[in-house]
């Protein structure tokens, strides 16, 4: 009984996040596992993942580097017999990962998505210099160094911006109340 109600609550947890209300409908096809480019680097595959969400393994899947793997190639989601939208699912559970703190310690993409809202939220734009570089001393100040030469070569390119196009302060309290909304529907900032 007690299982139960676990298992419940964790399923009712990523309903609840946009992209996670077909969680239940799974049928276990495996199409999304097989259509899938990068299943072979999850340690737990797209179905795997929620016949272990539906059986209350909470820990298990949102320790997993699975969601961190998937390139939003939507594939899954447009061969799912269920009408399941598998990719939104994959980014809930990066949601609920992050917010739980379980979030795959390999992965630098949770740090990549702070970096990217923090610039977002208070420049209303991302300039890729300061973007980067803000991104590598909150992993690997040393990367920074390695990567200097790619960045000179792009800066002469004219690929890297190194100012901020920043918005009006109505087009930045337009936009904040957008990624406010977001985060209120389940996102995490
Ligand atoms: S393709 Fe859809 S129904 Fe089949 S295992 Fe994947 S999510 Fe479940
Ligand atoms: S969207 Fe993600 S989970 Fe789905 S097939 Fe592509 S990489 Fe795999």
């Amino acid at each position: 009984m007690v299982s139960n109600l676990k298992t419940s609550s964790f399923v009712d947890e990523i309903s609840a996040i946009p992209g996670g209300e077909g969680v239940r409908n799974c049928i276990q096809c495996g199409t999304c596992t097989a259509s899938c480019p990068n299943a072979d680097k999850m340690d737990h595959t797209p179905s795997e993942l929620i016949a272990m969400a539906r059986a209350g393994m909470k820990n298990e899947v949102l320790s997993s580097n699975a969601m961190w793997y998937c390139l939003s190639c939507y594939l899954c989601t447009v061969r799912c017999p269920r009408g399941i939208k598998q990719t939104d699912l994959m980014h809930a559970l990066e949601c609920l990962a992050v917010r739980e703190g379980l979030s795959h310690g390999r992965t630098l993409t949770p740090a990549m998505y702070r970096s990217f809202n923090d610039f977002v939220y208070s420049l209303g734009s991302l300039p890729e210099m300061g973007f980067m570089t803000w991104f590598y001393m909150l992993t690997n100040p040393l990367r920074a160094i390695r990567m200097l030469p790619v960045a000179i070569r792009l800066f002469r390119h004219g690929r890297l911006n190194v100012k901020a196009r920043r918005l009006t302060p109505q087009g930045t309290d337009q936009l904040r109340a957008i990624l406010d909304k977001a985060e209120s529907l389940g996102g995490v900032s």
